[in-house]
């Protein structure tokens, strides 16, 4: 079998990776352009990357904290957030499991030592899928065939424009921000939660590494200027008595997936495929329930014959679900607004509302509503404070009824953030899911 994975940025890492161990005697190639840069940003993980590193490379917390400063994250932290003016925790369920905190320069060194493919540094100009596999293009002319590619070559240019009207690609106009400004801060003593910060224009993060701490503004560019986030996160940092330090990235992001993220020959992988503002951190788990995807299609269907369509139309439709859940997930912590009553929690608040109105929501945001109901009744403080895994057995686990997951969160996720922003205290709840009075 001969597979070509596109991209250098932390999802083709994570892919050519996968291929490596899953398909030892598979041909790879692992083909980048040294000219085009990985976008920098993307350092928190939910449970799902520790477990597929562990997996793949046999590397655990201890090597990756000295090669890569990374740290153990337990959940995240939101402070000002809701109606009811008080801090609380979404923890990783059940609390046994654990994240990272990592830098994103140096976690492809340690995924790439676990790579073995051919490497081309080139730029790849098409993709033809042809019934028997794909044809890779590059900028010089020549070509490479395949039965396989997975696309990790970062953000489509589809997914900016606003028209024409690209069939292919979703845009999730329901998400309040895109833009962010990133910077480093000293380290923090305290490094098991990623904190997520209600500010004026948007919000702020704080991902604690061993040797400083990530700290991204994360706004809304057509709602505030630069500038003006600019003059707030100074603000912010101030008051959080750390040094306010030059901008390491300023950068743009569109909220988009792809309606199709694969045909049966290529599939695309990581920011290539989707992405939904940081908040939650759930872009790398996405990529990781991609290679998984892609690697049970190759080793079950028969390459020389062309894919089963229906198969085709089963695996997109379960990654789009994925996705769009994880988005409505990410807009419900608006709900409620925040400590700050500006255009930007005005707009943000009605971030269900606008997903609501989406033909293609409509069934999602109905199974939301069943979250949402159980979420009600469950203790959301108690189970973000619970932090050991056989109380959790004793006292939490007997309390859960539904077991399957919304996108990545279950139950036991909705009820933290729920009773965290206070909509369960609201009197009454719509239909979309939004807060009435
Ligand atoms: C502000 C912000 C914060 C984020 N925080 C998180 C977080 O906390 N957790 C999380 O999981 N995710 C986060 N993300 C998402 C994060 O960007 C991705 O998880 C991750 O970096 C994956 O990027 P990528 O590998 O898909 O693409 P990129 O890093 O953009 O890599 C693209 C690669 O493709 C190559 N390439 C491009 N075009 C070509 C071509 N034509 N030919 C050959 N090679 C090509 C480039 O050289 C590069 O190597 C964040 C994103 C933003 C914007």
């Amino acid at each position: 079998m001969k597979i070509a994975i596109l991209g250098g940025g932390t999802a083709g890492f994570i892919a050519a990776a996968h291929m490596t161990r899953y398909f030892p005697q598979a041909r790879l190639w692992h083909i980048y352009d040294s000219r085009i840069p990985t976008i920098g940003v993307g350092e928190g993980t939910t449970p799902r990357f520790p477990l597929w590193l562990n997996e793949v490379t046999g590397v655990g917390p201890d090597e990756i904290a000295t090669r890569c400063g990374a740290t153990v994250k337990l959940g995240s932290y939101y402070e000002g957030w809701g109606s009811r003016n008080a801090d609380f925790v979404n923890r990783f369920q059940p609390p046994r499991l654990y994240g990272y905190h990592f830098d994103a320069g140096r976690v492809t060194g340690i995924i790439g030592d676990h790579v073995r493919a051919t490497r081309l540094d080139a730029r790849v100009t098409s993709l033809e899928t042809l019934p028997g596999g794909v044809t890779v293009g590059f900028e010089d002319g020549s070509h490479l065939d395949c039965d396989y590619v997975l696309d990790a070559r970062g953000f489509p240019p589809g997914a900016w424009t606003q028209a024409p009207e690209d069939p292919d690609i979703i845009r999730m106009d329901w998400i309040p921000t895109g833009r962010a400004m990133v910077r480093r801060l000293p380290p923090s003593a305290e490094t098991s939660m990623s904190r997520s910060i209600a500010r004026p224009h948007g919000w702020a993060f704080q991902i604690p590494l061993q040797e400083w701490t990530s700290c991204g503004y994360v706004f809304n560019p057509s709602l505030s200027s630069d500038e003006e986030v600019l003059e707030d996160f100074d603000a912010f940092l101030e008051d959080e008595g750390a040094e306010p330090t030059e901008i390491r990235v300023r950068v743009s992001f569109p909220n988009f997936m792809r309606r199709n993220w694969f045909d049966g020959r290529i599939f695309t992988i990581g920011n290539a495929a989707s992405f939904v503002e940081p908040l939650e951190a759930t872009a790398i788990g996405a990529t990781i329930m991609q290679v998984r995807t892609a690697q049970r299609w190759m080793a079950e269907q028969d390459r020389q014959s062309p894919p089963d369509k229906d198969a085709v139309g089963f695996a997109n439709q379960t990654m789009r679900s994925y996705v769009l859940r994880n988005s409505l997930f990410i807009a419900w912590h608006y709900a409620c607004g925040s400590r700050w009553d500006t255009p930007f929690w005005d707009l943000a608040a009605r971030s269900l509302e606008r997903a609501g109105k989406h033909r293609y929501l409509k069934g999602h945001v109905q199974a939301m509503t069943d979250f949402l109901d159980v979420g009600r009744d469950l203790p959301g403080a108690k189970i973000g404070a619970c932090t050991e895994q056989e109380r959790w057995e004793r006292e939490i686990l007997p309390k859960l009824t539904k077991y399957v997951p919304f996108g990545n969160f279950s139950e036991l996720n909705f009820a933290q953030v729920g009773h965290g922003i206070g909509y369960y205290d609201a009197d009454k709840i719509s239909a979309g899911g939004g807060v009435n009075g």
